[in-house]
């Protein structure tokens, strides 16, 4: 990657989707909007699929953007999801692809999954529902949250997850994703720099969250986001402090999903503190190919 993207002015958002996972903007619609808000780099980093890169690389080149190749891959680590970010990976690398493949299929049987517990509870019809919304990309819960909205059967997303999708409700069914180790190695060896996304989401003890960020550096994770779109200022004075502790370079991320779908707008979210190393420095010196 060039150096005209080191500068410490530029705006970076190294975390958001398409309609390729759970976001509900194409790609170059995304890619429009970020520029719009002033964004300089994005990362479209969708759930477990990279189909979209190929079409905000070119809308992002058009209007002279930079695109980060980027991908949130599903881990299940000690019983619990985590999502694990590849940031510069070279897409098409097939061990990755291999990997991403096995987790989209077990997303087509938790599918159905989920509509059989839900149908026990008399909410019939959630899967063809969730392919709607889907519009043939890979189901996520989000999308039977939308459909869960749309019938009646919850007030607004925020209550489908805690009514019926979330852990310990009726339409819970538990992940089996990827070994935390996996997911590194598949995004290391597609010369990509793997970040824990969103770590204050995962409500983990000082101890456990130790315990991820051990493991997680011991195979191989570079970074963290410090900077998330659900991080207030204390979160992310609390994971600056973790990622220097640990060694980790700091990453920036909205975690954008769409107009309306998200807390903030791409790009609109906190500088890193002080004393952070940025993530693309982590890229600065690496092969140019690690970004497109
Ligand atoms: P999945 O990977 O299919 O299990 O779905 C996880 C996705 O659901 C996350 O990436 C979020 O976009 C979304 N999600 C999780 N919890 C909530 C929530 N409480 N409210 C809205 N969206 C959520
Ligand atoms: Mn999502
Ligand atoms: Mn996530
Ligand atoms: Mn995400």
């Amino acid at each position: 990657m060039g150096a005209h993207i080191t500068g410490t002015r530029l705006r970076y958002d190294l975390h958001t989707h398409s309609l390729h996972s759970d976001g509900t903007l194409a790609p170059a619609e995304l890619v429009a909007h970020a520029h719009a808000h002033g964004v300089d780099v994005l990362a479209l980093t969708d759930h477990d699929v990279t189909d979209g890169l190929d079409e905000a690389a070119s809308a992002a080149h058009a209007c002279g953007m930079t695109l980060v190749s980027g991908v949130e891959v599903s881990v299940t680590w000690q019983n619990q999801t985590v999502h694990i970010v590849g940031l510069g990976i070279a897409a098409p690398h097939p061990e990755l692809q291999a990997g991403l493949a096995a987790l989209r299929e077990f997303r087509v049987w938790r599918a159905q999954e989920i509509d059989r517990r839900l149908a026990k509870k008399r909410i019939h019809g959630a899967l063809a529902g969730a392919e709607r919304h889907a519009h043939g990309a890979i189901l996520s819960r989000t999308h039977f949250a939308r459909f869960l909205v749309e019938h009646g059967h919850a007030r607004d997303m925020k209550h489908a997850f805690r009514a019926f999708l979330s852990r310990g409700n009726p339409g819970y069914v538990p992940g089996r994703w990827a070994p935390l180790a996996d997911a590194v190695g598949w995004i290391r060896r597609a010369g990509g720099v793997a970040v824990i996304a969103h770590p204050a989401r995962y409500r983990l003890s000082a101890g456990k969250l130790r315990r991820l960020l051990d493991e997680f550096c011991a195979c191989g994770g570079e970074a963290i986001e410090v900077v998330a779109g659900n991080h207030g200022e204390q979160e992310c004075r609390h994971f600056a402090a973790l990622a220097q502790r640990h060694g980790l370079y700091a990453s920036v991320g909205s975690d954008y999903h769409g107009p309306g779908q998200s807390r903030c707008e791409p790009g609109a979210v906190a500088a890193l503190p002080p004393g952070c190393i940025p993530v693309w420095e982590a890229w600065a010196d690496r092969r140019p190919a690690a970004a497109c």
